[in-house]
């Protein structure tokens, strides 16, 4: 089987998804490119991620050929496929419909720099105007939409996150839904304040030197 490492990973995140509230049944979806072998590895359409094992996982070639699997791929496999060919920095693609952030996409808002932890996807994340699930015209609305960030929210139906690898488009959907529920809380009770641009610009800039460094780097 091609690309089994990515299959398990997919498997392993889809749970990770559907345990942490980001999604119900099979919705949403996710994808991580192998970009040495020009390779995608996509969810399977329609597929509980409880039940998902790595054999269901659809292998596609980056103009979306199916090349292992016998599942079919995700309705959604136009916006992961123009995102990877999009920006050399997009490895890996999260869809999901949790809750404050489809709630503040069902409202047409995007969502502003309420919290620095938004940084994850941006300094704001841009609102994609509404098409039909899995159409051509939502991928084409998402790929004008999401710039040099790593998130959108999707009109009247969810958002989508980027990341270089799985974990950190993964954590991008997470905080994007956090800070989303902080904004509508906010909203709730008065008028919340926002992070300047010059603040976010500090975020982002101290975000490349967050956490752990790699010794001998
Ligand atoms: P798939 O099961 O086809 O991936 O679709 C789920 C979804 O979220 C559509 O937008
Ligand atoms: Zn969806």
């Amino acid at each position: 089987m091609l690309l089994q490492e990515e299959r398990v990973l997919v498997v392993e995140y889809g749970l990770r998804m559907l345990n942490g509230g980001l999604v119900k049944g099979s919705g949403g979806n996710i994808s991580l490119c192998n970009k040495d072998k020009t390779l995608l590895a996509i969810t399977p359409t329609g597929i509980p991620y409880d039940s998902m094992e790595p054999s269901d996982i659809v292998i596609l070639d980056l103009d979306g050929n199916q090349v292992d699997g016998d599942k079919a791929p995700s309705s959604e496999v136009a916006f992961h496929l123009g995102l990877v060919n999009l920006r050399p920095d997009i490895i890996s693609v999260v869809h999901t419909h949790s809750l404050y952030a489809t709630t503040v996409a069902c409202l047409g808002w995007e969502l502003p720099a309420v919290h620095y932890l938004i940084g994850h996807a941006g300094s704001s994340v841009p609102l994609t105007p509404y098409a039909t699930f899995g159409s051509k015209e939502l991928s084409e609305n998402i790929l004008a939409t999401i710039g040099i960030g790593n998130a959108t929210l999707l009109a009247n139906h969810g958002l989508v996150a980027v990341g270089e690898t799985l974990n950190e488009a993964f954590s991008a959907a997470e905080m994007v839904e956090y800070v989303s529920q902080i904004y509508l809380q906010a909203r709730a009770v008065g008028e919340p304040v926002i992070l300047s641009q010059q603040a976010m610009d500090e975020v982002l800039d101290k975000f490349q030197t967050y956490g752990q460094q790699k010794s001998g780097e």
